[in-house]
């Protein structure tokens, strides 16, 4: 792309966005595809920056206030508030629901170290518990053998795109007086009971990480909810508990969604059903393509879930070897995560030991992610899973930690 001098106002139909030529048939694979690989969509979203640049608003101001009301209304919930990432959605989210030092709050040892962090950040702790060795997710018995007096809060996390049975789960939370919140980080579109991930529990959070589902250009994030109260609190939140300007009700934060990244979200909300209907379909592909090998599959969703598909791991007892194999291929991979939480060193302090939570433990140990993004080609699907195929899977017997087909 050739750089355009600055110029006061910025004509975007100026700059020349040369489609890519196609990827040659026996070129790499990348792990996942960010919105420059799009020439047509880079120019809609360049446009849509430069309208904003123009009007000088880059704090809140109506185009966060427009994509608040089309994420709510995508969500199916009353309220969106616009944040400055996933993780401070979810660390709002727990304060919101007033989750302070000296309480608990439960979350999967499997997942982004940042379900944790949240916890961590809103002064609370964290209790990690492991997840269920079929789905790789929280259920609702192990919440029920983790409570304790202190716990206040949940965290089940719809890791990889695929949806925690949350309606059992969220009995036993009512129950015991606890509140859900859902880190829906990789779940954007993801459907249960025909409800959007994130809509279904008290409060649910998102993050816009440019590589996840719907992914800006930097860091955001949402919280959705449709109870006023907790939506007006996390709105205080975000933005150093002002209302109106300088006169400051609660010590918050400076965690805003930018105009910049709401205006690139907007754009890519009204695309997020049919990239996520494109990776069902790519995953149905690679999943078909990959029974047989030594490989074990990603687990399905429960029949009132979901999965759209952020992630497509496989797992193996050979994963490094396989990661390795994959590579020399020109497939790039990722493992996901490789560190379970209990055992990062920023949880030492929790004194959980290696053995604590065997099944996160094997996961970390397990997981290849493959590579799975919109605009995928069918003949890269088949690539892909010829070269798993071609791993010496008799060699490096691959571990399959559940009974799904
Ligand atoms: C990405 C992610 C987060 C954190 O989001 P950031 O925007 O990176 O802060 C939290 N939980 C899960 C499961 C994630 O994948």
């Amino acid at each position: 792309m050739t750089r355009t001098a600055f110029s006061p106002s910025l004509h975007v139909a100026d700059l020349r966005l040369e489609a890519p030529a196609p990827a040659p048939a026996d070129a790499e694979i990348p792990f996942a595809r960010l919105d420059h690989a799009d020439s047509e969509l880079l120019h809609e979203l360049l446009a849509a920056v430069a309208r904003v640049a123009e009007s000088g608003a880059f704090t809140l101001g109506e185009e966060v206030d427009a994509f608040e009301r089309e994420f709510a209304a995508y969500c199916g919930t009353e309220h969106a508030v616009g944040v400055s990432s996933g993780t401070d959605a979810l660390a709002l989210a727990l304060r919101a629901l007033g989750i302070s030092p000296g309480d608990e709050v439960i979350v999967p040892a499997n997942s982004f170290i940042a379900t944790a962090e949240a916890v961590t950040l809103a002064g609370a702790r964290p209790r990690l518990v492991d997840v269920d060795p079929a789905s790789h997710l929280l259920t609702a018995d192990i919440l029920a053998a983790a409570i304790t007096p202190r716990t206040r809060a949940v965290i089940p996390v719809h890791l990889y795109g695929c949806t925690v049975d949350l309606d059992p789960l969220t009995e036993v939370a009512r129950s015991h007086d606890i509140a859900v919140v859902e880190d829906a980080c990789q779940a954007h579109g993801a459907h249960y009971r025909g409800r959007r991930a994130g809509a279904v529990a008290d409060i649910g959070c998102f993050s816009f990480y440019p590589t996840k589902n719907l992914g800006g250009w930097g860091d955001g994030g949402a919280v959705v909810t449709s109870r006023p109260e907790l939506a007006e609190r996390v709105r205080l939140l975000r933005s150093h508990g002002e209302q109106p300007r300088y006169h400051h009700h609660v010590c918050g934060s400076t965690a805003r969604l930018d105009a910049l990244q709401a205006a690139v979200l907007r754009l890519k909300l009204c695309r997020l059903d049919g990239w996520n209907a494109e990776r069902r379909a790519l995953a149905a592909r690679l999943r078909s393509a990959l029974a047989g090998t030594g490989v074990g599959l990603p687990p399905k969703p429960d029949p009132h879930g979901d999965h759209v598909y952020h992630l497509f791991p496989v797992f193996s007892t050979a994963r490094d070897a396989l990661r390795a194999h994959l590579g020399e291929g020109g497939i790039a991979t990722a493992a996901h995560y490789p560190v379970p939480i209990h055992l990062a060193e920023a949880y030492r302090h929790l004194r959980l030991r290696r053995g604590a939570l065997p099944v996160a433990e094997r996961l970390a140990q397990t997981t290849c992610s493959l590579p799975l993004w919109p605009g995928m080609r069918d003949d890269q699907i088949d690539r892909v899973a010829a070269a798993v195929a071609s791993f010496d899977s008799k060699r490096r017997p691959g571990w399959r930690p559940t009974t799904s087909s």
